[in-house]
């Protein structure tokens, strides 16, 4: 303990998140693609580490009628968040195991496959009001989605398609990001001639990225994630309307001098050359912080905020610690004292640790307490 820092010191990371600026970003993206499109959420993964009840509830007031979830537990807490007059997909589709949540929490499927189409119509039969679905039309990433020859049993089953009820109608992008592929008018193409053969609207195709696509990709319908959280979808970030929400804290919990010759951390991976000053933080791998933002020979790869100036990371990350080099700080970091370790800077840092931003924010660990401002 430290005089410094008080009796509301917590070794816990923090992750700060700014719901007034998802609020704004949820006005903005609404901004950009007008009225006659609604802007529904990507709330999957916990709403990409934010928490998945209070983005739900923000977004709820924010307008949002529309939630997309990937499994049905995620939708029986989104449920619970947002209540009962929002729609709630899930877009990894109907399972045996999953039924009870599906009819339990008014959980409407994305139909992915005509495999899954028989056998949510089989375990709908004898349902009195059961929910309705969306279908998946794949126009060419081969993940989810019918494929044309499902989707032509679809099509010419009248029956089929009229017990699933389909109130929606949906694809997904793989190129979005680059405004320059041309695989991106080729998805539209066929979404566009597939979802015709079926008297469904409104129909979707958009994330982030694909509302940056423009007018064509809006269709009543657009379903952004990352946006929403602050993180940068496209490679013209100068384009973009989204601000950083979330910031991950993590508390100083001892200052140490190093000399020449002394070994910081697991396998001693770094060894000062010169008088050092280093902040061990109390956050690690656990919490998200990635283990390639660890220093090689060659030098620094991570960095975290303290006192608003970059400081690198030194050594190995370890699975609740990290070491930051605090010697060129104006004053020296006190016990209590909160370094950032993710931030407006989400773009850069997940290039340093060779990931992406959606990975940094769904990586930030449970233990970390999220704290909404
Ligand atoms: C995750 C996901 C989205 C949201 O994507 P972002 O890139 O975060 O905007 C939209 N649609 C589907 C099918 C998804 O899986």
């Amino acid at each position: 303990m430290s005089a410094h820092s008080g009796p509301s010191f917590s070794t816990r990371p923090v992750l700060r998140v700014n719901l007034k600026t998802v609020k704004q970003n949820y006005n903005n993206l609404q901004g950009l693609v007008g009225k006659k499109t609604k802007v529904a959420a990507s709330v999957k993964a916990d709403a990409y580490g934010l928490g998945a009840a209070r983005i739900g509830r923000t977004l709820y007031g924010a307008g949002c009628r529309t939630f997309f979830v990937a499994t049905a537990g995620e939708g029986k807490i989104v449920r619970e968040a947002v209540g009962e007059n929002a729609t709630i997909y899930v877009l990894n589709g109907p399972a045996p195991r999953d039924l009870t949540l599906f009819f339990g929490n008014q959980l409407k499927p994305v139909i992915n496959s005509i495999l899954q189409a028989y056998a949510w119509a089989e375990a709908t039969e004898n349902v009195k009001r059961p929910p309705f679905s969306a279908i998946h039309i794949d126009t060419g990433m081969n993940r989810l989605g019918f494929s044309d020859e499902e989707f032509e049993k679809l099509v010419t089953n009248k029956k089929l398609f009229e017990r699933l009820k389909v109130d929606h109608v949906m694809s997904h992008l793989a190129c979005a990001p680059d405004n320059k592929s041309a695989y991106n008018k080729e998805q539209l193409q066929k979404f566009r001639k597939q979802s015709s053969r079926l008297p469904v609207l409104p129909l979707s195709i958009a994330n982030t990225a694909g509302i940056y696509l423009g007018d064509a990709y809006h269709f009543q319908m657009v379903r952004p994630g990352i946006g929403l959280y602050g993180g940068m979808a496209t490679d013209n970030i100068g384009q973009e309307v989204s601000e950083p929400v979330a910031s991950l804290m993590a508390p100083v919990l001892q200052i140490r001098d190093l000399q020449p010759g002394d070994k910081l951390g697991y396998n001693s991976t770094f060894v000062a050359q010169k008088n050092l000053s280093v902040a061990i933080v109390g956050a690690g791998y656990a919490d998200g912080i990635p283990v390639n933002w660890s220093s090689t020979e060659k030098g620094p790869i991570g960095h975290a905020t303290l006192q608003k100036k970059r400081v690198p990371i030194l050594g190995r990350v370890s699975m609740d610690l990290t070491a930051l080099d605090v010697t060129y700080l104006k004053k020296k970091p006190r016990i209590g004292d909160w370094a950032e370790l993710l931030g407006d800077n989400l773009e850069s840092d997940a290039k340093a640790a060779q990931t992406i931003n959606y990975e940094l924010l769904t990586n930030i660990g449970s233990r970390v307490r999220r704290e909404y401002v």
